[in-house]
């Protein structure tokens, strides 16, 4: 398993990191900043907050002291210099896409993607003609050969959806910066408990902290990581773009994230325990979890991450008709689309977010239409597996 830095250990980290800096008052939690502005004395000190004199919140979209507070905790969590949030995960992608890809330039992927990202790579970035070129995740080769003298930003999530297929990081970031190209990963399948990018050499990690960061099913947001050079220009794209968090969402994320280490162990074992189950099960005819051995990305995975999460993809042995039976039978799983929250949540990509693709485009993708992606909530493990076992049943005795 990945070994950490010496210092106050994750838990210590998730309670205590970035909050008793706000000196207004004594209360031991941060309070929500409900405020779109803040007034100045006088004009003597709006100069010296000018000439950088004092360091002070000004306009709320330039900062606000409850989301600083969120973005030094996770600072700690990470281990990285600066931190800046967002609106949510999506407009963290493309607020750093659009202040970091200069006109024209190329940009390399992974095929394995969050299908919102490539859309806007597709759609958006096509028009400042900026490039893209979509590689295997697993294949550091094709990483060296895709890469051009105007290519900016290699991008890959680690794990990927849905497949969770686990990048080589070290490996990928030596070919990349041997030729000038900045590493930047999506981390939200791991959070920063099961895998830290930034250490294996990334320059820039994103969460979308809707997913496991939150928590509970019950906020949008979305964080950048980096050292502070790398994070300025997109703390100014930000600034000048707008998408930023709100002090409410920014109070729910800190809350939530008192308990990511304790709420990581229960996702990551439920995960692995209803990886196994399903594995095993006649009715099921494949399972992709990175703790399994039959994953293509185990030995990686072990190499470079501390648990592998709650998300479990799977095939059940029935067609579209019977895996939607399965997935009406299951009690516990709400079918929602997201992850990641106490929650249990599961989902039917061929009928959920590749929906609108034609059974061709979404078997080029790999999306199969007995595809199902369970997001394990921290409910029982027996609970969970009983619960699929009947479901299973069902579809058994309906076929
Ligand atoms: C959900 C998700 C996003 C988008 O985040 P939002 O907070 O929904 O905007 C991006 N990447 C990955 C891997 C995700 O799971």
């Amino acid at each position: 398993m990945a070994k950490r830095a010496q210092g106050p250990g994750d838990s210590t980290r998730a309670v205590h990191g970035g909050e008793r800096d706000h000196q207004a008052t004594d209360a031991v939690t941060t309070p929500i900043y409900q405020t779109s502005t803040f007034w100045f004395r006088n004009s003597e000190e709006l100069r010296r907050f000018q000439e950088g004199k004092i360091r002070r919140d000004e306009y709320g979209r330039y900062g606000n002291p409850t989301w600083r507070a969120v973005e030094r905790k996770l600072c700690s969590f990470e281990g990285a210099e600066a931190a800046v949030l967002f609106a949510s995960g999506m407009c963290a992608a493309t607020t750093i896409f659009l202040a970091l890809l200069p006109k024209n330039s190329h940009l390399v992927i992974t095929s394995d993607c969050y299908r919102r990202t490539r859309q806007f790579i597709r759609q958006y970035l096509t028009k400042l003609g900026v490039e893209t070129s979509v590689i295997d995740p697993a294949d550091t080769k094709q990483l060296a050969d895709a890469i051009r003298d105007e290519t900016a930003i290699f991008f890959t999530e680690s794990p990927t959806n849905p497949y969770l297929r686990v990048i080589d990081l070290k490996e990928a970031v030596k070919v990349a910066h041997a030729r000038g190209v900045k590493v930047m990963v999506d981390s939200t399948f791991a959070s920063p408990v099961n895998h830290r990018a930034l250490g294996h050499g990334a320059d820039l990690v994103i969460h979308s902290a809707t997913k496991y960061l939150g928590g509970h099913n019950d906020l949008l947001a979305g964080v950048a990581l980096g050292s502070t050079e790398a994070i300025a220009p997109i703390r100014e794209a930000v600034g000048v773009l707008g998408g930023v968090t709100d002090a409410n969402s920014a109070y729910l994320l800190l809350r939530g994230l008192k308990t990511l280490s304790l709420r990581m162990e229960r996702h990551g074992d439920n995960g692995l325990r209803v990886a196994r189950f399903l594995e095993e099960h006649p009715r099921v005819r494949r399972v992709w979890y990175p703790g399994l051995e039959s994953h293509p990305d185990y030995e990686v995975a072990r190499r470079l991450m501390r648990g592998f999460g709650g998300v479990v993809t799977f095939e059940v042995d029935a067609d579209l008709e019977g895996t939607c039976r399965f997935i009406d039978a299951c009690r516990i799983p709400y079918i929602a689309p997201s992850l990641g929250g106490v929650e249990t949540l599961i989902e039917m990509p061929a009928i959920m977010s590749f929906w609108d693709l034609t059974p061709e485009e979404r078997l080029k993708l790999g999306i199969t239409d007995s595809l199902v992606r369970l997001s394990c909530g921290i409910e029982d493990s027996h609970d969970l597996i009983a619960d699929l076992e009947q479901a299973l049943a069902a579809v058994l005795q309906s076929a």
